[in-house]
């Protein structure tokens, strides 16, 4: 029987990315961002091995829900608040904390009565141009919520980078520059750095750091390595191959034909494509490991299957384990042959891929 494409979890890499954060952040509390099934990785499994969390970060209610049901008792943080009334009445339920991002939110709040007033992290757009409230109005809202019954004391705040994977950027310091401003005589805890921050820029580790990737292993700068940072991959996607044909020179490899061999040349055929998860613009020469050995990929993508140029490996059996990314195969090295970024394709792992830890 053909095995489904299986992603294997080490978990106690997870732990080791984790000790990563409190290292390079001792004085920080940590917030895990588990969001999107902690980036592809099980968001349950993950919670349940982080136990040395402080708190964790999800996108929507749905997830956090998910986390109580399966018995997670720490704090959870939904990072895009909420839209309607009835959302904080489960909020209030579950003992769930909650971003709040703009004027609209503020007013849901003022308008509720809850038998128990909602933790809430008051945002502060200083450069993002997502969610937040703008610098200039981050007093008179958190003087609307200070005198807000449904929102528990003391009110915290968090921004949030869009270039903090950049080293040095300018862009990086008027945000730090705008958040302090904003905030300038104000008490209450401050949340602001992602992965990229809490490696790069220690002045922002402040009293809460939100980790995300790099917890699964990878390296949040754009062009880095996780092994670069003492970072180990979490997730290794692999499969096995299906099948090795010898090919004619000229004949065309897969849809499209695009792939010509060079010569006559042994083809393997690897049980898993983009119906897996696997990136369709994964380009001609992407590598996959076959007994620690890389060999590329050729012609394109299809939704069950992958071609590969077996002429470095023409023996290889059916039935081989073929890795797709993982340990010792950079996932930031496929998403470059890819023309995309690591979290894209370590969330965009199928339902049919089977996890395994
Ligand atoms: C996703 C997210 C994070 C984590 O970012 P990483 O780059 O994965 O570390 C932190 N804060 C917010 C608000 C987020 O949405």
């Amino acid at each position: 029987m053909t095995r489904s494409a299986e992603a294997r979890i080490d978990l106690s890499a997870l732990r080791h990315n984790f000790q990563r954060v409190r290292q390079s952040a001792p004085a920080s509390r940590v917030l895990a961002v588990i969001k999107a099934n902690a980036y592809g990785h099980g968001m349950v499994r993950v919670a349940q091995a982080l136990e040395a969390a402080d708190a964790f970060a999800v996108a929507r209610l749905d997830e956090a829900l998910s986390l109580r049901s399966a018995g997670v008792e720490k704090p959870i943080v939904l990072l895009e608040g909420f839209t309607a009334a009835d959302e904080l009445a489960a909020l209030a339920q579950h003992g769930l904390e909650t971003v709040v991002h703009n004027d609209f939110q503020i007013a849901l709040l003022e308008q509720i009565r809850t038998h128990k007033p909602i933790p809430i992290w008051l945002k502060i757009d200083t450069g993002m141009h997502r969610l937040g409230i703008a610098p200039g109005n981050a007093a008179a809202a958190w003087n609307r919520l200070q005198a807000c019954g449904a929102v528990a004391k003391p009110i915290r705040f968090m921004t949030h980078f869009a270039n903090a994977d950049l080293r040095g950027d300018a862009r990086n310091a008027a945000q730090i520059a705008q958040f302090t401003a904003a905030l300038a005589g104000q008490s209450g805890e401050r949340s602001s750095a992602n992965s990229a921050a809490i490696l790069s820029l220690p002045e922002t580790h402040a009293d809460w750091v939100r980790p995300g990737i790099m917890l699964y292993g990878v390296s949040p700068f754009t062009g880095g390595r996780a092994q670069a940072e003492d970072l180990r991959a979490v997730m290794t996607l692999s499969t096995q191959l299906i099948a090795v044909n010898r090919h004619r020179k000229g004949d065309a490899i897969g849809y499209g034909g695009e792939w010509l061999c060079p010569e006559d040349m042994p083809v393997g055929v690897a049980a898993i494509g983009y119906g897996d998860g696997y990136p369709r613009h994964a380009r001609a020469g992407t590598p996959v490991l076959i007994d620690g050995v890389r060999v590329p990929l050729i012609g394109r993508v299809s939704m069950d299957m992958i071609t590969l140029d077996l002429r470095a490996r023409p023996d290889t059996a059916i039935g081989t384990p073929v890795v797709l990314w993982g340990e010792g195969l950079p996932v930031e090295e496929i998403a470059e042959c890819a023309g995309t970024i690591a979290y894209q394709l370590l969330c965009g792992v199928s339902a049919r891929v089977r996890s395994t830890y």
